[in-house]
């Protein structure tokens, strides 16, 4: 039996950088509780850079995002919608879910479009875990399902990954055995921060083995990457599954924000609720539209961001360091010493990486960036750990500048 945990003071996690201690800030308050946000990815690099980052200055391999952007097609899609901003064009939502749908062999019904993966990512743990219905969550794993726990308040059960030294998968049979009644398992396949993908067989394991009223949410973020079996059959086959999609990652649209959750429709009947009715932009939608309809995007990127991440772990084996083996646009470095010290030693020369998760303290998730970055970054990395990075913790950002990557969220 693992125990439950807090995400808010984990133990290990300790606000170093000032726009951590912002992010603690506003998440701790326990009177704001009810009104946690919905965390992203940016979110949370953002809250573990060391110093303030100027987005346009240095190197940012630490949100898992994609520097091609989105592609030519979805870029003049937007620009052609742009003129009719105006209007709602209320069909647009449902066209892009059908264009989805019918590539995907599925229902319209069983796929609703929402702007990134977050939100449903949030209100599915919202919809489906209280205190009597834990959420279980692999370790390390990608932490926003435990921020929206926190909110429905819901034990946390954080299951060590098996293998971490092979192919860090999901343990799926400790994961079901953590609690007797789950509301939520939480899969993500790739993992973040891993870029590990867990076999076919452990998550039809999973999905055969759960309690009948256990959702299980698979988190396909990082799929268009790999290889490995999707789960949209799990949808068709009417099981207790919702699958999430974004376009924050192979298509590159993290800041235009699109995403789908995908499943029977009396499930997502239960999170659309949550707040699954609002219009989405015009542009998201027209640039989302797009990318789908290129049949050449997911494997010309793939292959892309496959080359630079495995010519990347090759240099950094050939170098004596291990990395997971990842099959996404991340990895994790075991750095063989605090991962602090060296992200913050990087982010002294404007090289920003990260997370380093608690359960992993030496190791520094590595975002796969454009051939150029990497190439500076291993010239950085070098010269990191050939110095000392002891007390190389970084200037605070002034105050007034603390909120500034949080106050929408307030
Ligand atoms: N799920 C995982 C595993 C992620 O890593 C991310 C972002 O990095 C998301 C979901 C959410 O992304 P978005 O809201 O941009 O779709």
């Amino acid at each position: 039996m693992y125990p439950t945990v807090d995400p808010i003071a984990p133990a290990g996690v300790t606000p170093t950088g000032i726009s951590r201690r912002s992010f603690f800030r506003f998440a701790a308050g326990a009177s704001a509780l009810a009104s946690l946000p919905i965390l992203t990815e940016a979110h949370l690099a953002y809250a573990d850079r060391p110093k303030f980052a100027d987005p346009n200055k240095g190197i940012h391999i630490d949100a898992n995002e994609n520097p091609m952007g989105p592609s030519e097609a979805a870029r003049q899609a937007m620009i052609a919608i742009v003129p009719r901003g105006g209007r709602y064009l209320f069909t647009g939502e449902e066209e892009l879910a059908e264009i989805f749908a019918k590539q995907e062999g599925l229902s319209a019904e069983s796929v609703v479009p929402f702007a990134g993966s977050s939100e449903p990512l949030h209100y599915t743990v919202l919809a489906f875990t209280s205190k009597d219905r834990p959420l279980v969550v692999a370790d390390p794993g990608y932490e926003a399902p435990m921020w929206a726990a926190k909110v429905s308040g819901a034990p946390i059960f954080k299951v060590p990954l098996a293998d971490p030294k092979g192919e860090a998968k999901h343990d799926v049979k400790a994961m079901l055995a953590a609690t007797s009644n789950p509301g939520v398992i939480y899969i993500c396949n790739p993992n973040n921060p891993t870029g590990t993908c867990t076999p076919r067989s452990d998550i039809e394991y999973v999905v055969a083995n759960a309690p009948k009223d256990t959702v299980i949410l698979i988190d396909e973020a990082y799929i268009h990457l790999c290889d490995a079996p999707r789960s949209l059959d799990f949808v068709k086959e009417g099981k207790n599954v919702i699958v999430l999609r974004t376009f924050s990652k192979l298509y590159g649209m993290a800041g235009i924000r699109m995403g789908f959750a995908i499943g029977r429709p009396d499930l997502l009947a239960k999170i659309t609720p949550f707040g699954g009715m609002n219009a989405l932009p015009i542009t998201a939608i027209a640039a989302a539209k797009a990318s789908l309809l290129d049949a050449d995007l997911v494997p010309t990127r793939k292959k892309i961001i496959a080359d630079t991440r495995l010519q990347t772990i090759a240099w950094l084996k050939s170098e004596g360091y291990s990395c997971t083996p990842s099959e996404s646009n991340c990895f994790m470095l075991d750095v063989r010493k605090p991962g602090k010290q060296v992200q913050a030693a990087l982010a002294a020369k404007d090289m920003y990486v990260g997370r380093i998760w608690p359960a992993w303290p030496n190791s520094v998730r590595i975002t796969v960036g454009t051939p150029d970055e990497m190439m500076a970054f291993r010239k950085d990395f070098t010269a990191v750990m050939s110095g000392s990075t002891a007390g190389l913790v970084p200037p605070e950002m002034p105050r007034r500048l603390a909120k500034a990557p949080f106050t929408h969220m307030s």
